[in-house]
């Protein structure tokens, strides 16, 4: 079973994910872009159990009134986003926080209707304005 591991720049947030992952997304949303700083972000999503915290827990900072984003409180990484989504405890890291972020590959864009005019990411890959859906067909998967 594959086991991705990963955690915040001080190193007192570690996490592992277990089992396959549910998406990898390029997210677009001006909340990510808010909470991370980045311009855009790569969320690397699951089902809230899947996620195990190893050492420190995150602290939770109630983003919106649906879901969390943890950070570390010692180096102020943002490390991950939790919240119910397509009616399920899910979660998502921020693909930069991997140990090796080579491991995972984006397969869609979201929420492109916030994209920054200068950015672009692969355009070959499907895009929705809002939010993607929980399953979607991937041509040459
Ligand atoms: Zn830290
Ligand atoms: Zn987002």
């Amino acid at each position: 079973m594959e086991q991705l591991t990963g955690g915040c720049h001080c190193g007192r947030v570690r996490y592992t994910i277990n089992g396959k992952l549910g998406k990898v997304a390029f997210c677009h949303c001006e909340s990510c872009r808010k909470a991370t700083g980045a311009p855009v972000t790569v969320a690397v999503m699951g089902l809230k159990d899947q996620f195990v915290f190893t050492d420190s827990q995150p602290t939770l900072y109630q983003s919106s009134d649906h879901a969390q984003r943890g950070f570390c409180s010692t180096c102020g990484t943002p490390v991950c986003w939790q919240g119910v989504w397509h009616e399920e405890e899910q979660m998502f890291v921020y693909a930069g926080t991997l140990d090796n972020v080579d491991q995972v590959i984006p397969d869609r864009q979201a929420f492109t209707n916030n994209q920054i005019s200068w950015l672009r990411v692969n355009e070959e890959i499907p895009a929705f304005d809002q939010t993607s859906p929980a399953v979607i067909e991937i041509p040459g998967h």
